[in-house]
This record gives structure tokens, sequence and C-alpha cells, in this order.
């Protein structure tokens, strides 16, 4: 018996970079990662593969790039002026800074390169164009409760408290 939509899924994993073997994120012991399923809340290679998973097994995940973070966009390159960042010390190829949008999410902006008073940011996702190795354990699975369903996330331990 796999998992089904609207379920919700607890599972420890450990997310590696395949080139290098580094670690990128990792949960920990006492707080699982807990989504509902079919709801998108994941990236889509790594849901498809836990739907064919049962409660304790554990698998190792590789997903390309287009099922994760999708491919680098060119477009999402802007060139700035330098001047535009003045605030910022020290500024470098290769920083990372957060900037705010109009929903007031905070999305990070690398910078890509420095030439004399231009600034190139890259705006795409940190892993777009990187495949992405999970090794995961599904430690429970239990139906959502109606209420979940209807706030579209998970409560209690883990989840949202209110
Ligand atoms: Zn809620």
């Amino acid at each position: 018996m796999s998992i089904k939509r609207n379920q919700v899924v607890s599972l420890s994993y450990t997310l590696k970079d395949p080139e290098t073997g580094q670690i990128i994120d990792q949960s920990t012991p006492d707080q699982p990662l807990q989504f509902i399923t079919g709801l998108g809340h994941i990236i889509p290679g790594l849901e498809n593969e836990i739907l064919k998973m049962d409660k304790g097994e554990s698998k190792e995940i590789l997903v390309k790039a287009e099922d994760a973070y999708g491919p680098v966009n060119p477009e999402a390159f802007q060139e700035i002026n330098r001047s535009d960042l003045a605030h910022i010390e020290n500024l470098e190829e290769g920083m990372v800074l957060y900037a705010q949008d109009n929903q007031g999410n905070q999305i990070p902006v690398k910078i890509h390169k420095i030439t004399g008073d231009k600034v190139t940011v890259d705006l795409n996702h940190p892993m777009a164009g990187k495949d992405l190795l999970f090794n995961v354990k599904i430690t429970d699975v239990r139906d959502a409760t109606q209420e979940e369903l209807a706030h579209g996330h998970v409560h209690g331990p883990g989840g949202h408290h209110h």
C-alpha cells in the first residue's frame, strides 16, 4: 500500500549535490519534513517517487534539474548600476543578497558579475540547473484531516499551531 493523495507524510532526508557529494540540506532528528501530498508543496520529481514508497521505507532518489527547480533561465540575469548597490559593503562576485518582492517574500539575488560600474545579478533559484540527490526515510503516513486540507498545511507537532 503506497502513499496516496491528501495524506500527511513525515520524512527525514539528506540532500546532496550528486557531483560533489556535498550535503546541501538535511532534516534534524527531532524535526522531520512534513507535507500534504498532491498540493505541490515539494518539488515534483521528489514527490512522484515518494508516492511509490511506504511508511518505514528508505530510498535514494536522484531528481534531475528539470524536475526540481528547473533549468537556469538566461532571462533571470539582469544588469544594474553598481551605484544602486552602493549601500552594500565589500560587494563581490558570488555574494547573495536578499530583496523583497511585492508580496513581501525574500528572494535571493546572486551577484553574478561585476564589470566596471555595472553589476550583473542572477535572479534564478539558487538550485536552478542542479540535479539533486535525496536520501529519504518515510517516518510516518496518515490521512490529512478536513481542517488541514481546508488550510492547505499540516497541523500538530511539527506543523502549524493556531
Ligand atoms: Zn491551519
